[in-house]
């Protein structure tokens, strides 16, 4: 998942030729849309099934072509939307398609889309682990499982602010670039990537994560943390995915001092992504 996007080439080597971005109505009935619309609705029904939305919250969206998004409508169920329910609106919150209005967070949506061009699909949820930890204003620690550590990592924590407002939209801002998991205090989460799908899968691992650790720490025994060095290699292997993670920085500081076996990090990468690919 969230494997950087690889320029395709001109297939008969002619010079690329700039074309009119479609109009908003073209757009919305393209079939790249239609296509993204059964993706929002299979993610709003997973989201739906696994407890992370209740009533009608959480919402979904994704970008289309250069200026727009596709966004769930607010007040429905995300087990229950149709084709129809899903709007289309500019980059300023404005629907340009679509009959239902769309949903107040979506102000968060696009200050991470305006922040991070990484950010392709948004899925804000409220699923109840990772939200606990929200409810304390503070982070999971890290270091304990692989996958975690692999597709998230150190998670931020924004402050608290009313949702639906331009300054709860703005909370996210300082964190954007290096999470692609954010904690808002007192009211749940919200992860990017590349697709949705791949957003709501950050959910997925990031409350799993939560319960596990929340899970461990009433054994009372103590938790093993993964080994230093073994963190630092995974840290390699995000860069090389594109995967976003705060402690990037640090590793490039040690790295110019105790260089990565560059074979090594391939042979990690091909079996991490053979993994991701279903090829193992
Ligand atoms: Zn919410």
């Amino acid at each position: 998942m969230a494997q950087p996007t690889m320029p395709i080439a001109d297939q008969a080597g002619e010079e690329m030729q700039t074309v009119p971005e479609p109009s908003p109505t073209e757009l919305a009935s393209s079939p790249e849309a239609t296509a993204l619309r059964a993706e929002i609705l299979d993610v709003g029904r997973k989201l739906w099934e696994r407890s992370y939305v209740d009533g009608n919250g959480g919402n979904i969206s994704v970008r289309l072509g250069s200026q727009y998004v596709l966004c769930t409508p607010t007040l429905i169920s995300k087990r229950d939307m149709e084709p129809a329910d899903i709007c289309l609106a500019n980059l300023q919150g404005e629907i340009v398609a679509g009959n239902r209005p769309r949903t107040s967070e979506l102000l968060l949506h696009l200050e991470i889309y305006k922040a991070n061009p990484r950010a392709r699909a948004v899925v804000h949820c409220h699923p109840s682990y990772a939200t606990a930890y929200a409810v304390t204003g503070s982070a999971p620690p890290t270091g304990y499982v692989t996958e975690f550590e692999l597709f998230i990592g150190p998670v931020a924590v924004a402050p608290y602010e009313t949702p639906g407002t331009q300054v709860f939209a703005e909370s996210v801002l300082p964190f954007v670039e290096d999470h692609n998991t954010i904690l808002l205090t007192n009211h749940g989460i919200v992860c990017w990537s590349d697709t949705v799908t791949h957003a709501e899968w950050l959910v997925e691992i990031m409350d799993t994560y939560c319960k596990t650790v929340l899970l461990a720490q009433q054994t009372g025994c103590p938790l093993l943390r993964i080994p230093e060095h073994k963190i630092e290699e995974i840290l390699a292997i995000k860069r090389r995915m594109g995967l976003p993670d705060a402690r990037m920085a640090r590793l490039q500081k040690s790295s110019a001092e105790t260089p990565v076996d560059a074979g090594e990090l391939d042979r990690l990468v091909e079996q991490v992504v053979a993994r991701l690919e279903g090829r193992d």
